[in-house]
Parts: structure tokens; C-alpha cells; sequence
């Protein structure tokens, strides 16, 4: 894995296109009624959650990879972020193998609200 900024960043991908997850989808499937979540000041950018995910589902990404968001609010969070994550929700299984690898307890597994 490189490094970028004088080292003090990993790389991380910059090719993907996010969509927005549509909450009455994600609750229709058969899927626990749960989610991922990730509090991202503590997220130290180590990359374990990618590495140990038994479906490749969960992607650390450049911010770059940004064109437009729902709101300036969201551009803004979006554009200053060291990283972007992303799971992909058609795979992830909540098997929480990621929360519990996570050395900074930065993800957590939530329950969707009905
Ligand atoms: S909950 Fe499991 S399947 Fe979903 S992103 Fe984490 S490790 Fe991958
Ligand atoms: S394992 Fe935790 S600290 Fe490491 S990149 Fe993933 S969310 Fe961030």
C-alpha cells in the first residue's frame, strides 16, 4: 500500500460510484434491520475493516470521488474528509466481523428505526 501527503495518508481508491441507500428498500429485506455505522473521529484510516471483510463489501475512498451530494452540508463533510466509506449494502451481511476488528472502535452496528 503507498502513501500520499508527505505519508501521512494511505492511498485508497478513487473508483466508485455511491448512491444513496433508499431506507424503504433496506427495509424490506430479509437482511437483519441493521446497519453499519462508522463515528469518524476516531477512524484512524488503518484499513482493517476492508482487509478482514469476508464479502469485500466495505471500501475506504478518496473524497475526490465526490461529484454532487443531497446538500451542501454533505458536499462539505464530504470534500474536507480525509476518507469516504462505503459498504455496499447489496452484499454486507452484518456479520459485525468488521466492528469487532476495528482497533479504534470507530464502527459500530445500529439497528434501523421502523
Ligand atoms: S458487517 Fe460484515 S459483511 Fe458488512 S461490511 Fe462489515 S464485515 Fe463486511
Ligand atoms: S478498521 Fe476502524 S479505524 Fe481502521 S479504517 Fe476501518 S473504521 Fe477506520
Amino acid at each position: 500500500m503507498g502513501l500520499t501527503d508527505k505519508g501521512l495518508h494511505p492511498e485508497i481508491f478513487d473508483d466508485y460510484r455511491i448512491e444513496t441507500v433508499d431506507p424503504n428498500w433496506l427495509q424490506e429485506r430479509v437482511k437483519p434491520k441493521r446497519h453499519i455505522g462508522l463515528t469518524p473521529e476516531l477512524c484512524i484510516l488503518c484499513r482493517a475493516c476492508e482487509d478482514v471483510c469476508p464479502w469485500e463489501c466495505i471500501f475506504m475512498m478518496s473524497p475526490g470521488i465526490i461529484k454532487e451530494a443531497e446538500n451542501t452540508e454533505v458536499m462539505t463533510l464530504a470534500t474536507t474528509a480525509n476518507a469516504v466509506f462505503v459498504i455496499d449494502d447489496n452484499e454486507c451481511t452484518r456479520c459485525s466481523i468488521c466492528v469487532e476488528r476495528c482497533p479504534s472502535d470507530a464502527l459500530w452496528l445500529g439497528r434501523v428505526d421502523n
